[in-house]
């Protein structure tokens, strides 16, 4: 990406360099090739550019650039990886940037390749001599598959901007909260034996039986403690996605395992929510003999929410004319604002294109997020705007 590279010329680019992410290792790749292309654009546009490689993900990075000195400032972060794509179910080729029908098709035009060139357009325009507090981009890695990316730098404890925004596919609606998720695996041991007497074993489906209703119980519990209306589902869920069990009807099963997801509001941290789950169920089989192990299936996603007094939250409202909202996906905001950022989301794809064949960015939504980048780097970042009361 170069100054001299068009908006669309950098997209095309962007597009064409394959990041998929996944946690089967047979379709992750790299994000090199996109971290390496971004570096250079940035650098040419005045950015202090660092690459960080992700510890334990080798291949995986990374990109930290920054424009201008001080404290404070604002980060434009997006994802550099695309969840795997079947190209046979695409009317065109995933990996090529198509303009058809006021639209740009390709895999991660809207979530969220689409975020970069836009952003540097904005940059380009601006007059960065202005700047009073810097302008970072932030290009992660794995936020499809593990979030190790983020997790890496909010590890890393190293601080950035004072707030900051990123750009995933919302429809140009700002989103300040989301729930968090944790994905449970739950293994019930008992012991094997002939059918025909029960005393010669335990039947690790029927302790799987009490652990269900308990769950169940636990779940009733939470929807009626936790309630927040600004979600679509304005309530905790607990979905029972897969159990396997036992081989032959006429022996005694062994072992039971079940995997649930669970999707939180925002009260609870992933920590407490993950530790009350682990009680429930041992207080499930206690007495029974057998054993239940709890494991996690990923690390999980921490909730998001940001003041909705924020001075981001303010600014976006004010700049998209629309509402702050919730969504139902998860984010890396959690990791951001666990670094000191107040985190706003705010995109201009729309999350029904994602992760579907023939996604594609509505062109039409490119001037109105320039205009809202634009906004918010004049407002936060420039000495003779730094008065939110200016735009209210
Ligand atoms: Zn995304």
């Amino acid at each position: 990406m170069t100054k001299t590279l068009s908006f669309k010329d950098n997209f095309a680019r962007l597009i064409a360099l394959p990041t998929v992410s996944s946690t089967d290792p047979a379709l992750d790749q790299s994000n090199k090739g996109i971290i390496d292309f971004l570096s250079s654009g940035l650098a040419d546009l005045g950015f202090v550019v660092e690459q960080m490689e992700v510890p334990g993900r080798p291949g995986k990075f990374n990109l930290i650039a920054c424009l201008g000195k001080g404290s404070g400032g604002l980060v434009l972060s997006g994802h550099t990886d695309t969840v795997p794509c079947d190209p046979d179910k695409w009317r065109q080729d995933p990996f090529r940037l198509t303009e058809k029908d006021n639209r740009y098709f390709g895999l991660g035009a809207s979530d969220m390749k689409c975020f970069f060139p836009i952003a540097m357009e904005v940059i380009k325009q601006m007059d960065t001599g202005r700047l009073q507090q810097p302008v970072y981009m932030l290009a992660t890695a794995d936020e499809e598959s593990t979030m190790s990316g983020a997790r890496a730098l909010a590890e890393s404890g190293r601080t950035l901007g004072r707030f900051a925004l990123i750009g995933e596919p919302t429809g140009l609606k700002p989103i300040y909260m989301h729930k968090g998720i944790i994905m449970e695996s739950i293994v019930v041991s008992g012991e094997a034996g002939h059918s025909s007497n029960p005393s010669l074993g335990k039947n690790a489906i029927e302790g799987m039986h009490k652990v269900i209703k308990t769950l169940l119980e636990w779940r009733d519990e939470l929807q009626r403690k936790y309630k927040n209306d600004v979600f679509e589902v304005p309530f905790p869920t607990l979905n029972f996605g897969s159990i396997r069990g036992g081989d032959n009807p006429n022996r005694i099963c062994a072992q039971c395992e079940l995997q649930i997801d669970l999707r939180f509001l925002p009260d609870i941290s992933i920590e407490d929510i993950r530790s009350e789950l682990r009680q429930i169920i041992q207080t499930a089989l206690t007495g029974s003999g057998m054993q239940v192990e709890t494991s996690s299936v990923f690390g999980g996603i921490p909730p998001l929410q940001t003041s909705a007094d924020s001075e981001i939250i303010r600014l976006a409202e004010k700049l998209s004319g629309q509402t702050a909202g919730a969504v139902a996906f998860g984010t890396e905001a959690p990791y951001l604002n666990a670094m000191g950022m107040e985190t706003v989301i705010l995109g201009p794809g729309d999350i029904d294109q994602a992760h579907s064949p023939d996604e594609y960015l509505l062109i039409d939504r490119i001037q109105p997020m320039m205009k809202i980048l634009s906004g918010l780097i004049g407002h936060l970042c420039l000495k003779e705007n730094r008065n939110v009361n200016a735009v209210n």
